[in-house]
């Protein structure tokens, strides 16, 4: 498959991002559309095809351009942020690597190559390519087709994989979830998931609480940084310049309002009472609920600022 081979797939990705009411989506409204084409495009293109890396990075500039800026452009913007192309205790936004899910998906007939040799198509390619080499040793000529030369250098590239795992040996068993694990490779997991990902937040809650843990929402010293406004300072206290810092830990307002949330928890769930004498589940539950109120808090401040900013 060539890279013109691929433009009708291209065209119905925009054409599918094209038929959404962009403009009046939210951040998380369009994050499910993204991860919606996306998941389409794994589940049954890359299950067939090598897709070259070049379509793949088209369809993931269009994503990410519709993701950030409800747009469908296919510029490169620097501006835009990045579709954060790893799971959420990751810091990501939970979208498949599509290039990686592509490689584990073809992964899966390189592993045929190792361990099924009962298997039709792997009879047909050793009478037909390989002839009784060996698959780890085994180079395609540069006549064969495009797609088996593709299916081999997956196989050179994951062969490592496949004896490091124990996949390629009688009783091993590769998954394409095991095989994209693998080619992510070992990352921490982000120390504010909890908080963020918490499953009673509201999404748009944790979009914005993502943002701001990673110092990624546009705050006034940013935008005074690209020429947007006059000056960088707080709206609120008139004080300091509004840094990430400043507006969620600094500045008076942001400090009594977390104040209040705090006196408003120690009321409701702790007073006088130690937080142990809860049963499991309820400190559970009081952690959870602590959590949506911090991120919805968090929130809150945010959009307060935004307005006063734009008023
Ligand atoms: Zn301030």
């Amino acid at each position: 498959m060539a890279i013109g081979d691929c433009t009708r797939l291209v065209e119905k990705v925009v054409a599918r991002i094209r038929g959404w009411g962009a403009r009046k989506l939210s951040y998380t409204g369009r994050l499910v559309l993204v991860q919606s084409v996306l998941s389409q495009l794994h589940v049954y293109w890359s299950r067939i095809f090598v897709i070259p890396a070049t379509v793949i990075d088209r369809i993931t500039t269009i994503c990410r351009n519709f993701l950030w800026s409800a747009s469908i452009s296919m510029a490169n913007s620097p501006y835009h942020g990045s579709l954060f192309v790893f799971a959420k205790k990751h810091g990501g936004l939970g979208v498949v690597n599509s290039r990686k899910w592509n490689l584990a998906m073809i992964g899966k007939y390189t592993w045929w190559l190792a361990c099924k040799s009962d298997h039709l198509w792997i009879k047909w390619v050793n009478h037909i390519y390989m002839k009784g080499v060996d698959w780890k040793h085994y180079e395609p000529s540069q006549n064969t087709s495009w797609t088996w030369r593709m299916i081999c250098k997956v196989k050179n590239i994951r062969k490592f994989g496949y004896v490091h795992n124990n996949w390629a040996t009688a009783n091993g068993v590769y998954t394409i979830n095991a095989g994209y694990q693998w080619l992510q490779g070992s990352m921490a997991k982000v120390e504010w998931y909890p908080l963020v990902w918490n499953r009673f937040n509201l999404p748009k809650h944790s979009f914005i609480v993502r943002l701001c843990a990673r110092q990624r929402l546009l705050t006034k010293d940013k935008a005074w940084a690209f020429g947007v406004v006059n000056d960088g300072i707080c709206e609120i206290c008139k004080l300091e310049d509004e840094t990430h810092m400043h507006l969620f830990y600094q500045c008076p307002f942001s400090v009594s309002s977390w104040q209040l949330l705090k006196d408003g928890f120690m009321f409701l769930f702790l007073g006088r009472i130690s937080f142990l004498v809860y049963s499991v589940e309820v400190q559970i539950f009081i952690k959870k609920t602590h959590c949506v109120c911090c991120s919805a808090c968090c929130f809150l401040l945010y959009m307060a600022v935004r307005e006063l900013v734009s008023s």
